[in-house]
């Protein structure tokens, strides 16, 4: 028996989220067992949970992108977010709140494109504990920062 599960979308896109029924339905034809839809944010957490109750199929992860990464792919429009200041450690307080219905703790890492970031090295250490405290695996993305979330991953 074959066991096709998605390990990486990002439904809540705007180039997905409008025509995520028929997504579902060709996820399901093409024969996926599951869908993990990954936050980035705390907009997109929230709606990764929301379609994760909708749809059996969809599962969900939470997360927090390096944030000057996202803030450069919002600018661009690559990614069209609203642009909004929050506090870290509340967006965790909402992760833990939900940590039963969360099969992973993604996608957070670190993005070193545009130069080394105190903050998302900061920010990438407070999630890999949240993921151990929550016993989750987590998803990780890493740009030009792939031996320092290695690193950080064995220490
Ligand atoms: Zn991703």
């Amino acid at each position: 028996m074959k066991l096709l599960v998605d390990i990486h979308t990002h439904l809540d896109h705007s180039l997905l989220i409008n025509k995520i029924d028929e997504i579902i339905d060709r996820a399901r034809i093409a024969g996926l067992k599951h869908i993990l839809t990954n936050g980035i944010n705390p907009e997109t957490n929230r709606i990764c949970l929301e379609l994760s109750k909708k749809y059996d199929i969809v599962k969900c992860a939470m997360g927090l992108y390096p944030r000057s990464a996202l803030k450069k792919e919002i600018e661009s429009g690559e990614y069209p977010l609203k642009v909004a200041d929050f506090d870290v450690d509340e967006e965790i307080d909402f992760i833990r709140k939900n940590k039963n219905s969360i099969v992973a703790v993604s996608e957070v890492g670190l993005d070193f494109v545009n130069g080394e970031d105190r903050q998302q090295i900061e920010d990438f250490e407070k999630m890999i504990k949240l993921a151990e405290e929550l016993k989750k695996p987590i998803v990780v993305h890493s740009r030009k920062a792939e031996l320092k979330c290695v690193e950080m991953l064995e220490s």
